[in-house]
């Protein structure tokens, strides 16, 4: 049977406006009967780097946070921190970034608690024995949680095509520990070719990046590197490569591993909103915000965090591209926008192993809300 994914698109009149729309959104789908009062209801979300403006807007957020409180829970805004050295690698950077970028308490009306602690290191391990790990390390607060809300921005992503809610709940909420074991086979390598200009030194926050002797070349150390992936976009002349074809693969099935841990095996009750718009070309972990690739397309809601990745991905594929942005050729409904800005990156291995260790259906039943009345 295929999964219901609840869908509103971004339109709003006078009498009708997004507050309204996202009301009867959950309403729909039925997130009073998944609350229970009392609940610690973990909130997960990405604050957005130091720079970037693509993330979910705050006030947005507000509105959702007093939906929840409305039935007598206790909220809180969550995430882990990150691995590579933005402003969010800490849990003090990570909060006054948060802060700055509108999350304050006087706007969201919930408080914000980073889930793997001061420096990363405050995790639970979960026995999976799965494929790639035997256990997964999970930041502990989002443990301790009665359930959650995981509120994703849905974006392309540098390393995975897409970034959803499987990408939020299985990279986002990995400690520092876990997060370093799903990336360690991924270390860039710079080809012979570089022009040692230089400019990628400063994108590595691990110092991983170092000129040859003579400054001939640059070169990427593989013991100081974390493969944070950081570096892939830096360089002017796309010297700075990735072993494509298998790691990205596994790096996908990896992330797959880590949301298994905390959705079938700590079996902590989600309920899934994507929110596609401001579709970025890459993550919201850049210090930075390119154009959007799509018009907004919509706001989803599902229990099933691979048929709304599905659908997510379906409805960015089948609306038109936007011509003067990091699209290249891809701007016809139909069009695999994923691909056309990452062609080596097969996004769709998310979605297939997702579904083969049990997160979720890839068969989804879309439910337009506002069509249906
Ligand atoms: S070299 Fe690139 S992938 Fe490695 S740590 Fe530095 S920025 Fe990250
Ligand atoms: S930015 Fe590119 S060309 Fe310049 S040093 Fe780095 S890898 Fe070489």
């Amino acid at each position: 049977m295929p999964s219901p994914v609840y869908f509103i698109n971004m339109r709003a009149r006078q009498g009708l406006n997004l507050f309204d729309k996202i009301e009867r959104l959950f309403k729909k789908s039925s997130l009073k009967q998944f609350v229970t009062g009392g609940d610690l209801l973990a909130v997960k979300i990405h604050f957005g780097e130091d720079g970037n403006l693509s993330y979910i807007h705050p006030r947005i957020v507000r509105f959702i946070i007093e939906q929840l409180k409305k039935y007598n829970t206790k909220p809180f805004l969550t995430d882990a921190n990150s691995l590579y050295a933005g402003s969010r690698g800490e849990a003090v950077g990570h909060l006054q970034t948060a802060i700055g970028n509108g999350f304050d308490y006087s706007v969201v009306g919930a408080p914000l608690i980073i889930s793997d602690g001061l420096r990363g290191s405050t995790a639970t391990k979960i026995e999976i024995n799965l494929n790639h790990f035997k256990e997964v390390m999970l930041g502990s607060e989002v443990c301790h949680a009665d359930k959650m809300i995981c509120l994703t921005h849905f974006k392309c992503h540098e390393l995975t095509g897409f970034g959803g809610a499987i990408k939020n709940v299985g990279m986002g909420l990995a400690s520092r520990a876990g997060k370093l074991a799903m990336h360690s086979t991924l270390n860039p390598y710079i080809s012979e070719d570089c022009v040692a200009c230089g400019v990628c030194l400063k994108y590595c926050g691990s110092g991983a990046i170092k000129m040859s002797e003579g400054e001939k070349k640059a070169y990427i150390d593989d013991k100081a590197c974390i493969g944070c992936g950081e570096c892939l976009i830096s360089c002017p002349q796309h010297r700075i490569k990735i072993r494509w074809n298998e790691s990205v693969a596994n790096f996908q099935e990896k992330i797959c591993e880590y949301a298994y841990g905390l959705l079938v095996k700590r079996k902590l009750p989600c309920y899934y909103v994507n929110f596609i718009n401001n579709l970025s070309p890459v993550c919201d972990c850049y210090p930075y915000s390119d154009t959007a690739i799509t018009p907004d397309i919509g706001i989803l809601a599902s229990y099933d965090p691979v048929a709304i990745d599905q659908a997510s991905a379906d409805l960015v594929i089948n609306s038109p591209g936007i011509k003067g942005t990091a699209l290249n050729k891809s701007f016809a409904p139909g069009d695999d926008k994923f691909r056309d800005i990452y062609p080596h990156i097969d996004w769709e291995v998310q979605l297939a192993y997702g579904e083969k260790i049990g997160l979720g259906r890839r068969q989804y039943q879309l439910i337009n809300i506002f069509s249906e009345e």
